[in-house]
């Protein structure tokens, strides 16, 4: 793995660089709210993870993955290129450290669409800039159709993604927040709201220090 992670962003915002972590259980809408939010918030960029699975149609090298052999995999990881790395499903999936780096120094805050055991190494490595953020479906009928309604997956996929479902919501406590993704909107509006919440921490701030500092001084 990559030996370190510097949030100090040299960027506009003047305050340090968040990593803003989307878990649940596949199905549940995390994609969707991830989409949104790219589209409504130009201060995130999203993390692009490497994976060993077969890519989908419609899906894009680079843009949703990036699409590795097993071997390529080994090689990166050995090379310390990332920042976590998990086995998700019989695949193998990472995040890439050195673009995650770069936006941070770009004024950008990260998004990552990861699971509960890439949330864990993230936050072990870098906890007080990780925001950890876990959706859940509003039932589990809901989280099949959701899967099936998707048309993405087999049905012997969406079988074992609906295994899987429980395990993975098992984890729902190693979260800071947890929400329902009911009505799309609803929840859109939560996740919006706790990242502007999280923005405005005052460990975050960091342009304030020289702010407060100065305005000590006058008069
Ligand atoms: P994930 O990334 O968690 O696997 P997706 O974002 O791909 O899930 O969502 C799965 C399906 O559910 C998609 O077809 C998406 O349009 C739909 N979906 C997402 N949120 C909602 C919601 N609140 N209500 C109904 N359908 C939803
Ligand atoms: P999918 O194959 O459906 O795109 O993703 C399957 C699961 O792998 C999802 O739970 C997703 O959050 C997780 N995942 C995707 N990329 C990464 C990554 O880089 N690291 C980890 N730990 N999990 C990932």
């Amino acid at each position: 793995m990559a030996d370190s992670i510097s949030t100090e962003n040299s960027g506009t915002l003047q305050r340090r660089g968040l990593l803003f972590i989307l878990s649940s259980p596949s199905g549940a809408g995390k994609s969707t709210l991830a989409r949104l939010l790219l589209k409504a918030d130009d201060e995130i960029a999203m993390s692009v993870s490497v994976t060993t699975r077969q890519q989908r149609p419609g899906e894009e090298h680079g843009k949703d993955y990036y699409f590795v052999s097993g071997d390529e995999f080994e090689e990166m990881a050995a090379d310390h290129a990332f920042l976590e790395y998990a086995t998700v499903f019989g695949n193998r999936y990472a995040t890439p450290a050195a673009p995650v780096q770069q936006s941070l120094e770009a004024g950008q805050d990260v998004l990552f669409d990861i699971d509960w055991q890439g949330t864990q190494q993230l936050y072990q490595r870098a906890g007080q800039d990780v925001v950890r953020v876990f959706i859940l479906p509003p039932s589990l009928s809901q989280l099949r159709e959701r899967l099936e309604t998707r048309a993405t997956d087999s049905p012997e996929i969406i079988d074992s993604r609906m295994q899987r479902a429980t395990d993975e919501i098992s984890h729902w406590d190693g979260y800071d927040y947890v929400l329902v993704n009911d009505d799309l909107d609803a929840c859109f509006e939560k996740v919006k709201q706790i990242l502007a919440t999280e923005r405005l921490r005052r460990a975050r701030q960091t342009g304030l220090i020289g702010f407060v500092r100065d305005l000590m001084q006058q008069d």
